[in-house]
């Protein structure tokens, strides 16, 4: 597997509540992890046992530096995040093509928009190319997506709120994620998924044209910072190393693996290893 993009520090506070506008507010736990959704997809996928690499920058230049984001989290495990990219915007075509053996000799690809959209398409250009799997994952979500994402994504996998903002429809349930992904699938996607949090994840496959809700058991989250990313390096790890188990089958299991990460605190730091999970997910 090939993941794309950042490395870089993620400051993280656990307060009793997210600060408003303004405010000021104590919090009780204050600690620096590594990011940003690239590596943690990496890292997942790797601590189930596939051989991972990522193209990315870091810097420290007067341009950019290396990327950064601030984390806060509440009493209830939910987040306000705020990413500053810095260089990885600065990695170019020059960057990509010294990229391009790995890549091409990958079994999956994976993609985010931590590093610039044309950047991140061309590199998903080059995995079709060399026929390699393709997941983008289009996040942290811009509202102007180039249409042509859709049509390079064997699965395009998105949470509720970057479907809503891709559709302009309300994505809060079940229901609503299968129209958002039918109209996702339309716009020539493989395969859609939308991760739903505690209620799992949708799948829509465009060959055989299917919405499947695959239902996950509630678990009670204690930082739910990375669930996506825990799930997108499961997703990864199972193409690369089960091609013939359906994309149901896999979302299945990516939800298992989502849903351990969701009951520690930290992102990289809760996503389980191979020898913390049940054998049936192998
Ligand atoms: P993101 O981190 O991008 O917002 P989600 O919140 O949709 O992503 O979570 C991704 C996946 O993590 C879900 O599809 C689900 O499998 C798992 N997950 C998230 N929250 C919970 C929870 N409370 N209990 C069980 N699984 C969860």
């Amino acid at each position: 597997m090939y993941t794309l993009k950042l490395c870089s520090l993620f400051p993280l506070s656990q307060a009793p509540r997210l600060p408003r506008a303004g405010e000021t507010i104590h919090g009780h736990k204050f600690f620096i992890g590594f990011g940003g959704k690239g590596a943690n997809q990496c890292i997942q996928a790797a601590r189930l046992g596939v051989k991972t690499a990522m193209v990315y920058f870091v810097g420290q230049t007067s341009d950019a530096a290396t990327g950064a984001a601030s984390i806060t989290v509440n009493d209830a495990g939910e987040n306000a995040i705020v990413i500053v990219a810095g260089a990885n915007m600065l990695l170019g075509r020059e960057e990509l093509q010294k990229a391009l053996p790995a890549i091409s000799h990958a079994k999956v690809l994976v993609c985010q928009l931590e590093i610039s959209p044309q950047m991140s398409l061309q590199a998903l250009r080059m995995a079709r190319n060399s026929r390699v799997k393709t997941i983008f994952n289009p996040a942290p979500a811009i509202p102007d997506l180039d249409p042509d994402f859709y049509k390079v994504s064997d699965v395009f996998c998105c949470n509720e709120s970057e479907a809503k903002l891709l559709t302009g429809s309300s994505v809060t349930n079940v229901e609503e994620a299968h129209r958002a992904g039918q109209e996702l699938l339309k716009r020539g996607c493989g395969s859609v998924i939308i991760t739903l949090g505690p209620q799992g994840s949708v799948v829509l496959k465009a060959q055989e044209s299917t919405s499947k809700h695959i239902p996950v058991t509630a678990a009670t989250a204690v930082d739910t910072t990375g669930a996506g990313d825990s799930f997108i390096g499961a997703l990864a790890f199972y193409m690369a190393n089960y091609s013939t188990v359906p994309l149901e089958e896999m979302a299945r299991r990516a939800n298992q693996v989502a849903a351990v990460s969701v009951q520690a605190v930290g992102t990289q730091t809760s996503f389980p290893f191979r020898h913390n999970l049940p054998a049936e997910l192998f």
